[in-house]
């Protein structure tokens, strides 16, 4: 018989401290997808009278769930330390604002969405999605949990409620005969810590013939691409679609479309239905990309097991370039200081030695300076004084936006630099 302290000491010698149970399904989630070290919250910009003050770092340590493959941080920081006031404002990007534009337009034809139809978005931002069905005199609601942005998204007259959505709110929307025709969740699937209470409100709030359509990273592309920096703290999960069809099959959810998006280097839109509403065919689409994960290894433990060599290689090469850069004298800044910049750069242990500044358009983050590596932040005019020999493209994401905006850089011969998936002079 074993006795309880015995127990307890078993476990004690075996647990990883890292341990989790997968959010999604239960089971024990410990194996090691990719460990990039302790890095701090990657939207916590410091202002100047900060800089002589500590700063919290977590461990950004990422696992895979053996069961049904979910990759998952464990909860190290509480949502509410971190999307209560956010810098992220959708609208400073405008690739951004004509990608919901167009997907606005899309989806208005496709589901024939009017002046009766109901939109619901959930992590609405500042509006710059919703605005476009404003426009068009279609009724909306935002669902926006840090209370700055709300603030801005309601100053464009998108309706927005400030609160984190999941069972209990759907139903307070159920009960107040709001349910959507359309539920929109763009980037939100990732930063839900609790997957199976948020999908489940979904199913609540969607009316009988409603549809969901939700964007994330696609975790294949983050995989074969090696965007290892689009991991952060709060991102608590990271989607195949093989993974993303269990979880809302489990809450009674169908997705009947796929589109494969360029957007944060390579997304999914998934299309869902209620299971018992036969309104939409499921398409080809779906089979196609499930033959394509599977074929691609992401139903064996063994692939996930394989990234994390491949992040470590990028980290080199991307540390020899630029110690190559300034034994040559030659000067290198940044542009951009977007969340993923934070990973890459706190990982890879680049400070103002090896990156002087970098720039960035978004008036909030000007003249504050990076989470951990403390490099400023300057306006965008700075490169011009500077002159620098090369840009790094923190938001490779955008890099053709960025090099045709910086374009007048060429006057002096700058080149551009892209970090990822490898090492690239442009
Ligand atoms: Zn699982």
């Amino acid at each position: 018989m074993v006795t309880v302290n015995e127990a307890r000491e078993d476990k004690t010698a075996t647990a990883s401290p890292f341990a989790m149970a997968c959010r999604f399904c239960g089971a024990s989630a410990e194996q090691e997808f990719v460990d990039l070290g302790m890095s701090p919250l990657c939207e916590s910009y410091l202002p100047a009278d900060q800089l002589n003050q500590m700063e919290p770092f977590y461990p950004l340590r990422v696992n895979v769930c053996a069961r049904c493959f979910l990759v998952q941080l464990p909860e190290y920081v509480s949502p509410a330390d971190i999307f209560t006031e956010y810098a992220y404002f959708s609208s400073y990007s405008s690739s951004w604002v004509e990608h919901a534009r167009v997907y606005t337009e899309s989806v208005r034809r496709r589901f024939g969405l009017n002046e009766r139809s109901f939109v619901i978005e959930l992590a609405s931002n500042d509006g710059y999605l919703l605005q476009h069905f404003v426009q068009a005199n279609i009724p909306v609601l935002g669902i926006e949990p840090a209370v700055n942005v709300a603030e801005a998204a309601r100053a464009r007259q998108v309706p927005t409620r400030c609160c984190f959505f999941g069972v209990d709110a759907a139903r307070e929307l159920a009960a107040a005969g709001e349910q959507a025709d359309l539920i929109i969740g763009n980037n939100v699937l990732a930063q839900v810590p609790d997957l199976n209470d948020f999908v489940g409100g979904v199913k609540i709030a969607l009316k009988p013939t409603g549809v969901v359509t939700m964007e994330f990273p696609h975790l294949m592309r983050l995989m074969q691409e090696n965007q290892f920096d689009t991991i952060y703290h709060e991102h608590f999960s990271y989607f195949s679609f093989l993974t993303a069809e269990r979880i809302f099959a489990a809450h009674g959810l169908t997705l009947f479309d796929v589109e494969e998006i360029p957007t944060h280097g390579g997304s999914l839109r998934i299309y869902a239905r209620h299971t018992d509403d036969a309104m939409h065919n499921v398409t080809d689409a779906v089979a196609n990309l499930r033959g394509r994960e599977e074929r691609a290894g992401l139903t064996k433990l063994a692939t996930y097991e394989a990234f994390a060599e491949q992040v470590k290689e990028t980290k080199r090469k991307l540390l020899a370039f630029l110690i190559g850069a300034r034994r040559a004298g030659k000067t290198v800044v940044g542009y951009g200081a977007p969340g993923k910049g934070n990973t890459l750069l706190n990982y890879c242990g680049i400070r103002t030695d090896l990156l002087e500044f970098t720039v960035d358009r978004n008036p909030y983050k000007q003249g504050q300076f990076l989470p951990g590596t403390r490099i400023p932040i300057r306006h965008p005019d700075a490169l011009e004084q500077a002159q620098p020999d090369f840009i790094l493209i923190l938001p490779w994401n955008l890099t053709d936006e960025i090099v045709a905006q910086l374009d007048y850089v060429r006057e002096w011969g700058a080149r551009f630099v892209v970090p990822i998936p490898r090492v690239r002079v442009l």
